[in-house]
């Protein structure tokens, strides 16, 4: 009887075990802040963290806050592969979380290739000489990983990432077929200042400075930088002017989803932030090109950067709530059927947690799940993959327990047709 219960015992160690795992974080922004914060909310998955950036103290700043023992800092220039390689070597992580920026996305592939590392990240290869977003550069590494038995999570933030884990849980719950997509997606907070994004401002202002793009009958219509807008209803928010932007994710759904015969992206944006965007265009300050200012080559939109607040300091005053959701249209049995799935996100709660607004906080919790995800055997398979080309219901039923609810709605008349 006592051999039987140590050998039960021991297997459960054995289970708990093979869920557990080590993660390496690359980036020391908001979202890092908030996936690490949230890591260390689950010691039964995340064994040891290793955060690593550019700026070491502002890792060792993320790592004061957690205060636990199994989470470390370094420093690393993960455009720097080999650099970024030893320190891989080193750790030794089951999974690197790429949450730095779009720029480091190849060379950070690259470094997990060269030392057998599985890899997630939450944004789409961006060039930064080039404000363009497409996911050739990543998908060309799709035979390099299967060769190695390596995972690449692509996108595993909230858009792209949960856009598209809500897509694949209405396409498996719900829909025969997927017709029309809408993401929508509104921050309808207040964080005192002037002018600031939520997130990186130079990927912030090149993604709303770029050309809108949306996917119809099997064609991506260009349309001017945020010509296309109208208001649209959010759940617990109300009528908000919404704009039409190009998103990267959704090039993989239309890809993923081939009965999509229509697919769009919303944004809202104040008045006050677009007026002070057009200024800052008209006079040059969103600018990738470099100019030369009294014997140095700066570059404008950087430079601007600079000026602007950190996106991970606007939390304190930060006061309001997002809602971020996919609204869809298609067949089911042969009937026409409507599906709205969205989650709503408050900023105070988003910074009582993490310290954090609510932006930082929808993109750190996803990427954190995508890692239990992956560390629990339930996301690994060879390849590089969007997030839609997994299971999404073992990750909508644990996102919930780290701080982001969802809802739904079946057979209404969506907000988008209203
Ligand atoms: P931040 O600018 O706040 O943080 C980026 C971090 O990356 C900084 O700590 C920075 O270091 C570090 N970094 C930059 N270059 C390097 C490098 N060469 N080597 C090592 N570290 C580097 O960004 P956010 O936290 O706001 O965003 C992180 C990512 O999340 C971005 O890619 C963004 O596009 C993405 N995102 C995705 C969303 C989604 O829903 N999918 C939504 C919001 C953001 P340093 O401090 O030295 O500059």
């Amino acid at each position: 009887m006592v051999l039987k219960l140590l050998v039960i015992i021991n297997f459960c160690k054995f289970v708990e075990k093979i869920n557990m795992g080590r993660a390496m974080i690359i980036g020391a922004g908001g979202v890092a802040t908030v996936a690490a914060c949230k890591m260390a909310e689950a010691p039964e998955v995340f064994e040891e963290v290793l955060i690593a950036s550019r700026t070491k103290e502002k890792c060792d700043n993320i790592i004061k806050k957690i205060n636990k023992p199994n989470f470390h800092s370094a420093q690393v220039d993960a455009m720097k592969i080999d650099e970024l390689s030893s320190l891989i070597k080193e750790f030794k992580p089951d999974l690197v979380l790429n949450l730095a920026l779009p720029y480091q996305d190849l060379a950070i592939m690259d470094a997990c290739l060269k030392t057998g590392v599985s890899y997630l990240d939450t944004a789409n290869y961006e060039s930064p000489d080039n404000p363009h977003f497409e996911y050739k550069y990543q998908w060309a590494y799709q035979d390099k990983f299967k060769s190695a038995g390596l995972t690449a999570i692509l996108g595993c933030g909230f858009d792209p990432g949960v856009s598209q884990i809500f897509t694949a849980y209405a396409a498996k719950h719900y829909f025969d077929e997927i017709h029309f997509l809408d993401i929508v997606d509104c921050n309808a907070g207040d964080h005192g200042k002037y002018f600031a994004t939520n997130f990186n401002p130079e990927i912030n202002i090149r993604e709303i400075t770029a050309k809108g793009k949306y996917y119809e009958n099997g064609k991506w219509i260009e349309t001017e930088p945020l010509t296309i807008h109208r208001p649209i209803e959010y759940p617990e928010i109300g009528e908000k002017e919404s704009y039409l932007l190009h998103h990267e994710e959704l090039e993989s759904l239309v890809k993923n989803f081939p009965s999509i015969k229509r697919a769009r992206f919303w944004m809202t944006f104040s008045q006050r932030y677009l007026t002070a965007l057009e200024v800052l265009q008209e006079v040059g300050m969103t600018s990738i090109e470099p100019i030369n200012y009294e014997g140095k080559e700066i570059v404008p939109l950087q430079f601007l950067k600079a000026l602007l607040p950190d996106p991970s300091s606007l939390g304190q005053n930060y006061k309001g709530k997002a809602c971020i959701g996919v609204q869809l249209k298609g067949l089911h049995q042969n009937k026409e059927r409507t599906y709205f799935i969205w989650s709503i996100f408050d900023h105070e709660k988003a910074y009582k947690e993490t310290g954090t607004q609510a932006v930082a906080y929808s993109t750190g919790i996803p990427a954190m799940v995508g890692a239990i995800m992956y560390l629990k055997g339930l996301w690994k398979k060879p390849g590089v993959y969007n997030v839609e080309e997994f299971d999404p219901d073992p990750f909508l039923e644990t996102m919930p327990k780290f701080g982001i609810d969802w809802h739904e709605a079946i057979d209404i008349v969506l907000p988008i047709d209203k």
